[in-house]
């Protein structure tokens, strides 16, 4: 239902609203807009140049609107005077095709229209360094397994505490935060809901985490691996189907008989078909959950200090079992570990009900479950793909797979292929200091 804006403004002493889209690499852009213009601006849309951003587009292209989606709405909390609101991009009249957001709206639109209503709920973590970025903010937080480390924890209580207070008065329903198992790494759980505001919730929690964090003092990062040899910032994402949207759903497409560890893992013919998708479209789905040169090092990631990477190498399914890229924790649910702190919010919804929409069309079969320690046993394994070892090897995995490519659209996945391409290249064509250590004497 369409909120007008300027009515929420009297309403809630708002001065500005910042007017927001996300870009193809992630990254939040915005206008701040001042009260008095927003009841034009909720109309028009806000202009912006497209090719300043991570879009694929020229200096020649007409201005690019973002307008207001009212509905994602939020008095940002921590300054209570200015409203964000997400948007969806046009350009002459049309939808941006590219544009992460529109993206996630015509597949969650394929979805519903099949009767599939996906819910999603993600696990953000994130790592609070010093404000150059380049250390652990807290110099005690030292310990070689830190996990839920109740003392770290404590020191970090009045960034954490704040952030959760935020999600409570959001009524976005926050339930546990913890430390992680990286040194100065912390995540805050929130409830699932329907994928598109996941995705908005998702951004938004970035925004906040990150703005929280600075009025502290601090740096906070979702970066994949922003510390060698420490476990990363992983993005995990649950998954189920439902019959309906927000409120009004009733039943789990998903849930199925069984319960858990031994014998059937409780997911539904449908739930198994979806995952069947996301199994057969893994490796080029890899380039939009792990969308950075840096995630690869979070996957396929040698042992690190905490005894385990908690991140998958391999395309395996499991019960309760975190070793593997998917595990079914809960009868009805299924957990893709496979995205990091990288994925763009709305690119990886998007992307995780592409995979599923063709295992449901196709009826795929997501193979084997494999009962095992994937750290210790994944040798024993015979068939199995391998994740992507480094970007291109991602990127060419995606724009090898057809199907999932026409799903995502043609015009975003040639647009985010291009810009990736040419990231890819800016990499390859910096020297490193491990290329002179290595390199010099030979
Ligand atoms: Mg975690």
């Amino acid at each position: 239902m369409t909120i007008d804006l300027k009515a929420f403004a009297k309403e809630n002493q708002i001065k500005f609203f910042m007017i927001s889209f996300t870009d193809l690499f992630g990254v939040q852009r915005a206008k701040l807009v001042p009260t008095q213009a927003i009841e034009n601006m909720q109309q028009d849309g806000a202009g912006f140049a497209g090719f300043a951003t991570w879009l694929d587009m020229t200096p020649a292209h007409p201005d690019m609107l973002a307008i207001p989606d009212s509905t994602s709405v939020i008095q940002i909390p921590w300054k209570p005077e200015i409203a964000w609101v997400a948007s969806d991009c046009i350009m002459n009249d049309s939808i941006v095709k590219q544009a992460p957001r529109n993206v996630l709206k015509r597949i969650i639109k394929k979805a519903t229209d099949d009767g599939l209503y996906v819910k999603s709920g993600i696990e953000a973590e994130f790592h609070l360094l010093t404000p150059t970025g380049d250390q652990i903010s807290d110099r005690f937080d030292t310990a070689e397994k830190p996990c839920y480390d109740q003392q770290a924890l404590m020191r970090r209580y009045d960034v954490v505490r704040e952030i959760c207070e935020y999600m409570l008065d959001l009524g976005w329903g926050p339930y546990q935060t913890d430390h992680e198992d990286a040194n100065g790494q912390f995540e805050i759980n929130w409830e699932f809901d329907d994928a598109l505001q996941t995705a908005d919730k998702h951004s938004f929690f970035k925004f906040m985490v990150k703005s929280v964090a600075e009025k502290h003092g601090l740096r906070a990062t979702f970066m994949p691996k922003p510390i060698e040899g420490l476990t990363g910032n992983g993005c995990h994402a649950h998954i189920s189907v439902w019959d309906n949207l927000g409120q009004k759903a009733v039943n789990n497409k998903f849930k199925g008989i069984g319960t858990g560890q031994t014998g059937e893992v409780g997911l539904s013919k449908q739930g198994k078909y979806f995952l069947g998708g996301i199994i057969r479209h893994a490796g080029a789905m890899t380039a939009i959950t792990n969308p950075t040169v840096n995630s690869y090092k979070r996957i396929n990631a040698p042992t690190t200090a905490s005894g385990a990477t908690w991140a998958p190498n391999t395309v395996t399914w499991t019960g309760n079992n975190r070793t593997h890229m998917v595990r079914v924790p809960a009868p009805g649910r299924f957990e893709l570990r496979l995205a990091d702190g990288a994925a763009n919010p709305y690119l990886l919804q998007a992307v995780i009900i592409a995979a599923g929409l063709s295992g449901f069309e196709n009826q795929s079969d997501p193979g084997k479950r494999w009962d095992i320690d994937m750290y210790s046993e994944g040798h024993k394994i015979r068939g199995a793909s391998k994740l992507p070892l480094n970007l291109l090897d991602a990127l060419r995995e995606y724009d090898k797979d057809k199907a999932l490519k026409e799903i995502m659209g043609e015009e975003f996945s040639q647009a985010f292929l291009k810009m990736k391409h040419k990231e890819w290249h800016s990499y390859v064509s910096h020297f490193s200091l491990w290329e002179k250590d290595n390199t010099l004497d030979v």
